[in-house]
């Protein structure tokens, strides 16, 4: 099932999208229905090309991960944890899918992430990596923009990962039961046409049931929080000479199975 948040006539409505169309639900808000909310219908189809999609939820906890693929550590020639390291990023930066980003005075090297953002559906304390994929609702795509120079000169994250804008998401949610492998989905991302990144959530240094069980040791995950899993190489830090974003650059993120973002960047 994928699920989005959409406008109606301004109004922020959750929705089951169903081929080219979008079957509106009772529940107000997607967090809302992960907890067990109305997930009836309510209301008839309207096709998915006439509505325009929201971040398909405001997420309660959002989380990055530090490195989590070896090419990416490498080409930030960095280290890869041996543990998992997470870092909080404000969900004042969640926009939508097609954002969006708006590249602010406080950097002059704007950088995108694409990464496999997964959607927490159930309380989780003290998980053990086995079971921890239970806890999953369903999985998303989020780009998590960073400022590299803020990144470089300030110990916390909280502009260099969470300006305004920063965090564009969707388009939709895909459940877990159609994704019961989260390690095996090609994960691409073009600037203004041109492919940076290519590679695999199995590529993945930390899995998505390690993240889930590590971090639950110390914080609990509720549902609505979301974890996004760290990107691979070929961001724009990588190259050398680095291509940081510019205003009119356009990004777009695909992951197989969930779809694919575009955003601008202003
Ligand atoms: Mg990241």
């Amino acid at each position: 099932m994928r699920l989005c948040t959409f406008l109606d006539a301004g109004t922020p409505r959750v929705g089951r999208v169903e081929g080219d169309q979008v079957i509106p639900l009772a529940a107000p808000d997607l967090v809302t229905l992960i907890r067990g909310g109305d997930a009836g219908e309510a209301g008839p189809p309207v096709p998915l090309n006439r509505v325009s999609l929201t971040a398909p939820l405001r997420p309660v906890k959002l989380l990055g991960v530090v490195r989590n693929y070896a090419l990416h550590a490498a080409e930030m020639r960095e280290e890869a944890p041996a543990d998992p390291q997470l870092f909080s990023k404000l969900v004042t930066a969640v926009t939508g899918p097609d954002g969006p980003v708006v590249h602010p005075d406080v950097t002059d090297q704007l950088d995108y992430e694409g990464e496999l953002a997964v959607v927490i559906g159930r309380t989780a304390k003290d998980v053990d990596e086995a079971d921890a994929l239970d806890h999953v609702f369903g999985y998303t795509i989020v780009d998590d923009v960073s400022a590299r120079d803020l990144q470089a000169t300030e110990r916390q994250w909280a502009r260099a990962k969470g300006c305004d804008t920063f965090a564009p998401m969707g388009p939709w949610v895909v459940t877990a039961d159609e994704i019961p492998d989260p390690h095996g989905l090609r994960i691409r991302t073009w600037v203004n046409g041109e492919l940076r990144q290519d590679g695999s959530t199995g590529d993945m240094l930390h899995s998505v049931a390690k993240l889930i069980s590590w971090f639950s040791r110390a914080v609990t995950r509720e549902p609505g929080d979301v974890i996004a899993t760290g990107t691979p190489a070929g961001v724009g830090k990588g190259f050398d000479p680095p291509r940081f974003l510019r205003p009119g650059d356009t990004v777009r993120i695909a992951i197989d199975a969930i779809g694919a973002i575009e955003h601008a960047v202003v």
